[in-house]
């Protein structure tokens, strides 16, 4: 026991300062791809590669429109083997409340072959512009969730068919480096406790009406996050005859957490968003 203690007080603070200071996500770690839009030359070879359909392409008289969706992407890496224009980043910070927010969109001319001549045009994704904004909500985090919900923000996760990669992430935030309670934010077992559903998976059609269920059974004010590609857009297993293709085929969703799987902190990001919007 108190061998313990001495070790405990050796090893002193552990816990992260996320959100007031930057994630501390390794350098190794596989987030967004990051594409030289300006200088690259043909996407057909990574669209090839891309296993998830996230990245796809679509030519139209001497035109192409180039998108990544990251509702879809898994973070694989795939494209950026297939292509040196792409490059993969340890960015995890990439929830967004619209689903159309996670979609970058550009526009080539194209030159003979099929190649990219010149850039006619590109929308960058929301989320960009989001990433600055959590550290903000950090300092305030705890007021929101008494002005949002007037009191602690009890969170009932459900797995709709996840591989449990996302669970595994999940149960970091619990973890004395994450140490999520320290919001004031705790994991409850029954959605009648819950203010907000974490919901994984690419919701099987088994858990269809189990899913249903739960979000009739959570008391309004409710929030939905759907965590992970699958949850986002069915993620690899996409549409079809088991897989309905992510949460909000069935119920709302408040917030889109994209990431095969997402970590904590990008879970912790998620969670911070989906506070400042609240369906009633
Ligand atoms: S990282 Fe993988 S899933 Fe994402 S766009 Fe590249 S190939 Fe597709």
């Amino acid at each position: 026991m108190f061998e313990i203690l001495r070790k405990s007080f050796a090893t002193g603070v552990v816990t992260t300062g996320y959100p007031l200071a930057q994630a501390e996500v390794s350098t190794n770690a596989c987030g967004r791809p990051e594409i030289d839009f300006a200088n690259w030359k043909d996407a057909r070879p990574a669209v090839a590669a891309c296993p998830t359909g996230a990245l796809a392409c679509a030519d139209s008289s001497g035109t192409r429109t180039v998108t990544l969706d990251l509702a879809k992407c898994t973070f694989c890496g795939l494209c950026a083997e297939a292509d040196a224009a792409i490059g993969m980043t340890n960015v995890c910070e990439l929830a967004a409340r619209r689903k159309e927010d996670l979609v970058t969109t550009t526009e080539y001319e194209l030159g003979s072959g099929g190649a990219h001549q010149k850039l006619l045009g590109h929308q960058a994704s929301g989320t960009d512009s989001q990433r600055g904004p959590v550290e903000a909500l950090g300092a305030e985090l705890k007021a929101r969730v008494e002005k949002v919900l007037g009191r602690s923000l009890n969170i009932r996760e459900v797995d709709a068919g996840s591989c449990n990669g996302c669970e595994v992430e999940i149960a970091g935030l619990n973890s004395p480096v994450y140490d999520i309670e320290r919001f004031g934010i705790h994991f409850v077992a029954s959605p009648r406790h819950a203010d907000m559903l974490l919901v994984t998976g690419p919701v099987s059609r088994n858990m269809e009406l189990a899913l249903r269920k739960t979000y009739d059974a959570t008391p309004g004010p409710r929030l939905v996050v759907a965590v992970g590609a699958c949850g986002c857009s069915g993620g690899i297993f996409g549409q079809n005859y088991a897989s309905l293709g992510g949460v909000d085929k069935v119920i709302p969703v408040d917030v889109y957490v994209p990431g095969c799987p997402p970590n904590p902190y990008a879970l912790l990001h998620g969670i911070l968003l989906a506070l400042g919007k609240r369906r009633v």
